[in-house]
């Protein structure tokens, strides 16, 4: 499954972040996944808490931005917002059109537990 090797990898790189401050949990993440980058939130999460199990990530609270996707048009220049890859210009029908927004996914910030004070 797609979802669960994304996981996997988060998990991966935050637990390192962790480890490289020191060892506290993780307790937020904030993901920001374009609606046009290909993966599924609600499955994501899913496999992100079976990715997590007995990792510093565990108890992490994964927070989900999803950016509507934006696409330009080659011809007239226009932008409007696309569902999916292969949209068509509403004003000159051009097909010659570059998305320019919605396919981010990326690690947006984490929260780190501080341990002090245990
Ligand atoms: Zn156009």
């Amino acid at each position: 499954m797609h979802e669960m090797s994304i996981a996997l990898s988060i998990v991966e790189t935050l637990e390192a972040k962790a480890r490289e401050e020191g060892a506290g949990r993780i307790s937020g993440i904030d993901l920001v996944i374009g609606k046009l980058a290909g993966i599924e939130p609600e499955s994501l999460k899913f496999c992100f808490s079976a990715a997590a199990k007995g990792t510093l990530v565990e108890e992490a609270v994964l927070v989900i931005e999803e950016p509507e996707g934006l696409g330009e048009c080659g011809e007239c220049g226009r932008k409007f917002p696309v569902s999916f890859y292969y949209a068509e210009c509403p004003g000159c029908r051009s097909l010659r059109v570059k998305i320019v927004s919605g396919e981010e996914f990326l690690i947006q910030s984490i929260t780190i537990e501080d341990q002090e004070g245990e």
